[in-house]
């Protein structure tokens, strides 16, 4: 999609701290941190959220949790715990229309948020 930041990143036409890619999803951190970890990770094709979720994108979802555990790992946050929230439409917060998974640690998270 041509005019989505997210999918800009993916493609790298504009700048993000990005910490991990691959074929189908890409992982950044967050412009704005809200805990010393924050990072988003994104499938590569654009979905614009939930909602526009199939069947076939069951496989893709389990890959993005599958690099959330990598990346919490990585960022030595497994053991201390994380928390990770992908918000729907307005009610949910979601202000980008490209849908992400935020995970956020590296420090006791208070809930809920917002
Ligand atoms: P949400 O409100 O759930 O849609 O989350 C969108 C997140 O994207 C917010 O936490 C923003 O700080 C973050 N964000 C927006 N633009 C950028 C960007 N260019 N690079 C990194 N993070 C961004």
């Amino acid at each position: 999609m041509t005019d989505c930041i997210f999918c800009k990143i993916v493609d790298n036409d504009i700048k993000a701290d990005i910490v991990y890619q691959d074929n189908q999803a890409t992982a950044f951190r967050d412009i704005n941190p809200a805990a010393p970890t924050h990072i988003l990770i994104v499938p590569n094709q654009h979905i614009e959220s939930v909602n526009a979720l199939g069947a076939e994108d069951e496989q893709l979802m389990g890959h993005l949790f599958r690099v959330a555990r990598q990346l919490a790992a990585q960022e030595g946050i497994a053991e201390s715990g994380y928390r990770m929230i992908t918000n729907t439409g307005a009610h949910g917060g979601q202000t980008v229309p490209h849908l992400h998974i935020h995970l956020m640690g590296g420090q006791p998270m208070k809930y809920p948020m917002g």
